[in-house]
């Protein structure tokens, strides 16, 4: 096995979705390949370290730490600061980008956001930085942990009943395939200090956040997606919920996230 080849297994190896006879191939390759070793032993720090990751702002140390794990898994090769390239058709023939793994890329989106003062300041004054901090947390365990979904199911009516007695209110969740956003499952968090549902979609290789819970004010209230250090964030008020949605997607898709889950939120009525 060459080195592009084990390279290219070692997330999925993480991820447990190599076919048992690869993960033995891949196990047997990495005994003679230390670089991708190395990268195995970072990758998996990186992801202790996310499961730590408080709800609530992360402590600087913490932070110190999340920022020095998050440069290690970056390839050096890798632009830091472009957000993430969506995959093209054929791009993987292209050698430049063998690294450029969906991964690296958030890692890359996440530093730049650190560096430009999350969990600092440069989002106060925004639209409430502290629920900016604990959207973008938790989109670190979606996106990087090893757990996105504690209920991994496509299927609405699977997912919908998981959250009853695990929260306080039934969320609707509805599978937006048709749209191009797949449900993956659902999850909880903690948002200002409540549990709150978390549906988790996919966008092409990207995955989506939404967290929602029962509005306090009523009236809807249109979709305004801001974008953030190549994350898209969307909030929004609509049949009784207030709605946030974040990905490292384009804004425009993010729009269109949006809008889809407003029209099956009034058709499932
Ligand atoms: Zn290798």
């Amino acid at each position: 096995m060459d080195c592009p080849t084990c390279e290219a297994m070692v997330e999925p190896y993480l991820d447990g979705e190599l076919p048992a006879g690869e993960s033995v191939r891949f196990e047997a390759a990495l005994e003679a390949c230390p670089d991708c070793r190395g990268k195995l032993d970072r990758l998996r720090g990186l992801r202790s370290l996310i499961r730590e990751l408080p709800a609530e702002r992360a402590p600087d140390l913490m932070r110190a730490r999340l920022e020095r794990e998050l440069r290690a898994a970056i390839p050096a090769a890798a632009p830091l600061v472009e957000s993430a390239p969506s995959p093209t058709p054929g791009s993987a023939a292209t050698p430049s980008p063998r690294l450029w793994s969906r991964r690296s890329a958030m890692a890359a989106s996440l530093l730049v956001a650190l560096g430009a003062g999350w969990v600092g300041g440069r989002y106060t004054g925004q639209d409430g930085s502290r629920e900016t901090d604990e959207l973008l947390a938790g989109y670190l365990r979606v996106g990087l942990g090893d757990r996105p979904v504690d209920v991994a199911s496509s299927d609405q009516h699977t997912v919908k009943p998981w959250f009853a007695g695990r929260i306080d209110y039934a969320p609707p969740v509805y599978d937006l395939t048709s749209a191009g956003f797949p449900l993956l499952g659902g999850r909880l968090d903690v948002l200002e200090g409540r549990r709150i549902a978390v549906l988790v979609y996919r966008r092409n290789q990207h995955r989506l956040a939404l967290s929602l819970w029962p509005a306090t004010a009523s009236g809807d209230t249109a979709p305004v997606v801001s974008e953030q250090d190549g994350f898209a964030i969307a909030r929004w008020r609509h049949a009784g919920f207030e709605l946030r949605a974040i990905g490292d997607i384009a804004p425009k898709d993010m729009s269109v996230f949006a809008a889809s889950i407003d029209k099956a939120m009034e058709a499932g009525k």
